[in-house]
């Protein structure tokens, strides 16, 4: 076994009642976590997780599982999630089959939040929602799009944070999916390889044809549709 090193993430600039949340705010908090918590109990006997798992949004990692915090100068509890920065308004898909078990517009820490049960305890929380497109019940299949990047809740701009937990667990999401993909770059129209010839042409179309495939590609084969 061998001990993991995990990073260390300075925030600073945030709000003040973000980082130390008055009383009334505290009230919502343990409302709210308490909705969270009922979610994590679900013990659902039907294994959607089999589906495996893609990631919910192709984009920068910029927070990664485990790394301390330190808000506004004030060590806080590490990050469980993984942070994937993306425009607003970037669809956020279900990373795999399941059912939603929470829908949330306004988190005070998640803003808009949607949790996927996917089966014998283990969840998808996908937090910072600009839209949440789904309801409670609502039986999503991997890859179906649940809501939109926002930065919603406790951020410092727009991105995802995708947690999963087992029960009372957490893990880390990045060992349930392939590398993220590259984000495809299209080089400016002068730097474009002389058209006329066959093998510039061949090569963009493959270019294109295996970036918009990578996100399907992943271990599992996903539901059939
Ligand atoms: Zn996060």
């Amino acid at each position: 076994m061998r001990t993991r090193r995990y990073e260390t993430q300075r925030i600073d600039g945030l709000p003040e009642r973000m980082v130390t949340p008055g009383a009334e705010a505290l009230k919502r908090i343990r409302r709210e976590n308490s909705r969270i918590a009922a979610v994590r109990r679900l013990d659902t006997d039907r294994p959607y997780y089999r589906t495996g798992f893609v990631w919910p949004v192709i984009g920068t990692v910029t927070g990664v599982y485990g790394s301390r915090r330190i808000l506004n100068g004030e060590p806080r509890r590490p990050h469980y999630g993984i942070d994937i920065a993306a425009d607003t308004g970037t669809p956020v898909r279900s990373p795999a089959d399941g059912i939603v078990a929470l829908a949330a517009d306004d988190l005070y820490f998640t803003g808009g939040t949607v949790m996927i049960d996917h089966g014998f305890g283990l969840t998808t929380v996908l937090s910072h929602l600009d839209a949440v497109d789904v309801g409670v019940g609502q039986p999503v299949r991997q890859g179906d799009v649940v809501g939109a990047v926002g930065a919603t809740g406790r951020v410092t701009g727009p991105h995802l944070d995708w947690r999963v937990n087992w029960f009372d667990a957490r893990l880390d999401p990045a060992l349930l999916v392939p590398p993220m993909p590259k984000r495809q770059l299209r080089p400016p129209p002068k730097t474009l390889p002389d058209l006329s010839r066959p093998t510039g042409r061949g090569a963009r179309t493959t270019d294109r044809g295996s970036g918009g495939s990578r996100f399907r590609e992943s271990r599992s084969p996903g539901p059939s549709r």
